[in-house]
């Protein structure tokens, strides 16, 4: 039988924690503030422009891509050879300002003991825009993003592969800290701790069906809506 995820953090599970790995989009921020939802629409902007095909078939093959290579931009690399700055780019001109400084957050990850790193799909400049929105760039040691992982998004096992080795991880001893279930699945092979970030009031939310938590999920050691709140139950003031 599964058991299903925790909620809220029991610190001796993170006590041996020397490195701690966070998602960037809806894991960083809310899922309600929905910063993705330009990169998205820009995305199908892009799409429609690249292939001049109507907006409707433009996304259905954005969302293809997204989830059969775990980024739109793999499966147009793979399938269209396009320039990926060019798309990176376009995909993340957007309006910032929905983010707001998050001083809870903030002073949570400068508490946790160790190095901090963003992990993302995305790009460094998009990365450190939002950090720097949210006010918490500067707690973190570096950024790795889809150049980094040259293009390969995750979940592929390499791209957590190189993150690692990159930066001397030592995976027995890191937490990550996701949006997408499916990107857990790597991180809890390799032995890191790991806690999927919910939307807030997950019932009234829209996720596709592989965004969803399900109780096959055991790969997931912690559920939480409040990533602030998680960390500073891990690390009390
Ligand atoms: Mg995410």
């Amino acid at each position: 039988m599964n058991t299903m995820p925790k909620t809220s953090p029991n610190a001796a599970d993170f006590a041996y924690v020397r490195d701690w790995v966070f998602d960037l989009d809806n894991t960083l921020y809310p899922h309600h503030i929905n910063l993705f939802g330009q990169i998205d629409k820009n995305m199908t902007a892009y799409v429609q422009a690249l292939l001049q095909v109507e907006p409707e078939e433009a996304r259905a093959l954005q969302k293809q891509y997204y989830h059969e290579h775990g980024t739109t931009l793999q499966g147009l690399m793979l399938h269209h050879g396009i320039d990926p700055d060019g798309f990176l780019e376009q995909a993340h001109a957007i309006d910032y300002s929905a983010l707001l400084p998050d001083p809870a957050l903030g002073e949570a990850i400068k508490s946790l003991p160790g190095r901090k790193f963003i992990f993302t799909n995305g790009s460094v400049p998009h990365a450190q825009a939002a950090a720097r929105a949210l006010g918490i760039l500067d707690h973190f040691d570096d950024v790795f993003d889809i150049v980094a992982a040259g293009y390969l998004p995750k979940p592929a096992g390499a791209t957590y592969d190189k993150f690692a080795s990159l930066h001397r991880i030592d995976t027995g001893r890191a937490a990550m800290f996701e949006d997408l279930p499916r990107n857990l699945k790597v991180p809890k092979a390799l032995g890191m701790r790991t806690v999927l970030l919910v939307p807030r009031n997950l019932d009234t939310v829209h996720l596709e069906s592989w965004e969803q938590p399900t109780a096959e999920d055991d790969h997931i050691d912690y559920v939480t809506d409040d990533l602030a709140g998680f960390l500073s139950a891990i690390v009390p003031a």
